[in-house]
């Protein structure tokens, strides 16, 4: 139930951001915005927003802030930088990262911000800006459990599941290991295309009787088949973002003593991808590093 005493602050409108932003608009009815691009933040100012003219001005007027931003380092900056969140939040506010983050930046805001009386927590999402745009996202909760449920009207304003993972950081873990099995079918996907296409067989073959044994998948139904072989590779999920989840996946699992034999395939099929020029373009351009004939119309 939306709670309409507590104003609530949003930086970060990009493919996510955005639609997450307007759910919360149009049901809570007040939102404060802030992004680096002007245009990401009229769109938004046209809908009935408030604009925030820094991330600390955004923490001013807001008891509960929402960033879902593109990598950690900039997140630092959002939070820790001459401007920063961190010089505008007031003692009882509440910090929300919703981006896919990883443990340690999370981890460092609340070292900061919690002897300021600020709280902190993680809540990753699983789905994609389709989902966003219902406000049907998956939202994966980490941090202690009274700040959570003290979240959680805000949360389902733009998530139809809430799951609480554990303390701080879960929420990542929860998210990272997920966009494992996600980034790794991709990159197989990829793997199996080029193995097919060099072994000389009809390629319409392979990609019509995948969806049909238990090669399926939703990256080959939406993915490769959906939008790759029809040359639309529109980032619904950008390559440098899925490059970057493998980095923190594989940061993660150093840091746990965890096997990562399998990640590091994945990581540098998404790595090659992006040192190919292809980072802006949606995951699926991971095929593009080694089928040139399928680029984008
Ligand atoms: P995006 O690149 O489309 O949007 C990021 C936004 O952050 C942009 O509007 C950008 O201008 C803004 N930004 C960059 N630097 C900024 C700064 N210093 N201050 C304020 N704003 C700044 O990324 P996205 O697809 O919306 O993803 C956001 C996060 O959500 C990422 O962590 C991503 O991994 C995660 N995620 C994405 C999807 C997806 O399908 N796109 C799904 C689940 C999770």
């Amino acid at each position: 139930m939306s709670d309409n005493s507590k104003r609530v602050g949003f930086i970060g409108l990009g493919t996510m951001g955005a639609p997450m932003a307007r759910q919360i608009l149009q049901k809570h009815g007040q939102v404060t915005v802030f992004d680096v691009v002007p245009a990401a933040v009229q769109a938004l100012v046209a809908a009935g927003a408030k604009a925030g003219g820094s991330p600390k001005d955004v923490g001013e007027l807001s008891d509960l802030v929402i960033t879902m931003l593109p990598h950690p380092d900039v997140f630092r900056d959002v939070v820790f930088g001459e401007d920063g969140l961190a010089k505008g939040l007031k003692a009882g506010a509440i910090l929300i990262d919703m981006s896919t983050n990883g443990i340690a930046v999370t981890q460092e805001a609340e070292r900061a911000l919690k002897p300021k009386g600020i709280k902190v927590m993680d809540a990753p999402v699983g789905k994609g800006p389709w989902a966003a745009e219902k406000g049907e996202l998956t939202i994966l909760m980490g941090g202690d459990e009274a700040t959570c449920r003290q979240a959680e009207w805000l949360l389902g304003m733009v998530g139809s599941k809430l799951y609480h993972c554990g303390p701080l950081g879960s929420g990542q873990v929860v998210k990272l290991a997920n966009n494992l099995v996600a980034c790794g079918n991709m990159a197989v996907l990829a793997e199996a295309y080029v193995l097919a296409k060099a072994g000389g067989a009809k390629m319409e073959v392979l990609t019509e009787i995948m969806p049909t044994t238990s090669a399926d998948s939703w990256q080959l139904r939406h993915t490769l088949n959906g939008k790759i072989l029809k040359g639309d590779f529109t980032p619904m999920f950008k390559l440098k973002l899925a490059t970057k989840d493998m980095q923190l996946i594989l940061e993660m699992a150093e840091a746990l003593g965890t096997p990562f034999g399998v990640g590091k395939g994945v990581l540098d099929w998404f790595e090659r991808s992006k040192k190919a020029g292809f980072g802006e373009l949606d995951w699926g351009a991971i095929l593009l590093a080694s089928n040139p004939e399928l680029k984008p119309q």
